[in-house]
């Protein structure tokens, strides 16, 4: 039981007081000792309980379109600098997204992502996407959110007017360390299209990688400014060294109590976000992944880009024996259906 002496109590009382964390409290639960995790999970959920009850949803993503990227996040499987043998293909056909979005939703998704890989979609892929987006609109009752690189306002437009719902775009890092994980696009051009994506109306999906050699107080600030621009939803990844990329010998220094403190931090600076446990879940946390859904009340499953994950019913199962409910776009009066049954 968590104390109300103890100092992650004292870290969700200024979350849910509407306060910051000071910086000296950031850095503490980034190094929060380990044998004392399980009263940090606890703050971290009394916060998490507070904005988003005892629901937890899922989401599918397809990269519907892959490699051949003029960019150059190290990262990344699909950029100019990578070597690694991934599938490259150009944007998958409308009949096939359609069939994964009705599988996505019939796993019980909330919510199918759609990836393109590169810079910027051209004029052709924004005319295709929109067409994709209403045909799937027009069928299923799910929420849609595309990843794309950059898009202009216009393009912003477009694709709100088709029906979509979010665009994801992730600050990735902190605006300091952008410059080491990227050099063909600069942070503010991130911020930039965020912006652009808010003012057509879009909801915004954006987040961070943790692992790429990153200070803690770059992880702070990250979140820090995350808390500024509101996302609706905060996915975390956490670093999969892929081996062909420049970050593929990188030693990550992630451990699973490591991941949690990120996304209790997380959790604790963004207490009203979707915060979803996403890329390096399975990698990372392994035994321990339950317990990242006491900050976090989103996951993604059945895979990432161009790497595996956790299968959809595995993920269902887990969210059912943490006594969570599971939450569906559009059944019922709340949303949510019981795992319980399930
Ligand atoms: S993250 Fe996106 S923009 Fe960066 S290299 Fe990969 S596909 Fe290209």
């Amino acid at each position: 039981m968590l104390s109300e002496l103890s100092e992650p109590y004292e870290y969700s009382e200024v979350s849910m007081r509407g306060g910051i964390l000071s910086r000296k409290q950031c850095r503490r639960v980034l190094s929060y000792p380990d044998s004392r995790i399980l009263a940090l999970l606890d703050a971290a959920y009394r916060v998490r309980h507070h904005y988003r009850g005892a629901t937890a949803h899922i989401q599918v993503l397809a990269n519907a379109k892959s490699g051949y990227c003029s960019e150059d996040c190290h990262y990344c499987s699909q950029s100019c600098l990578s070597s690694a043998e991934i599938e490259k293909y150009p944007l998958v056909s409308q009949e096939s997204l359609l069939q994964e979005a009705k599988h996505a939703k019939e796993t019980g998704a909330k919510r199918f992502c759609m990836a393109l890989s590169g810079h910027k979609p051209t004029a052709g892929e924004i005319g295709k996407l929109c067409g994709i987006i209403r045909e799937i609109k027009a069928e299923i009752r799910i929420s849609l959110c595309c990843s794309l690189g950059h898009v202009d306002a216009e393009q912003a437009r477009q694709l709100r007017a088709a029906g979509l719902d979010r665009v994801n775009h992730n600050l990735n890092t902190s605006e300091r360390f952008y410059e080491k994980i990227c050099t063909t696009h600069t942070f503010q051009d991130r911020l930039d299209t965020i912006q652009r994506c808010r003012e057509a109306g879009l909801e915004v999906c954006s987040g961070g990688i943790v692992g790429q050699g990153e200070s803690d107080d770059d992880i702070i600030d990250m979140l820090l400014l995350l808390r500024e621009l509101q996302p609706e939803s905060l996915p975390i990844n956490f670093l999969i060294p892929i081996k062909g990329t420049p970050l593929g010998e990188h030693d990550t220094g992630l451990t699973p109590y490591r991941c949690l403190k990120v996304l209790c931090l997380a959790r604790f600076l963004n207490p009203e976000a979707d915060l979803r446990v996403a890329g390096g879940r399975e990698y990372h946390l392994r035994s321990l992944q339950p317990l990242a859904l006491y900050p976090a009340n989103s996951i993604f499953v059945s895979g990432y880009l161009t790497t595996g994950g956790q299968p959809a019913e595995e993920a269902i199962q887990m969210i059912a024996d943490l006594g969570f409910t599971l939450e569906i776009e559009g059944v019922g009066a709340s949303n949510t259906i019981s795992t319980a049954s399930r």
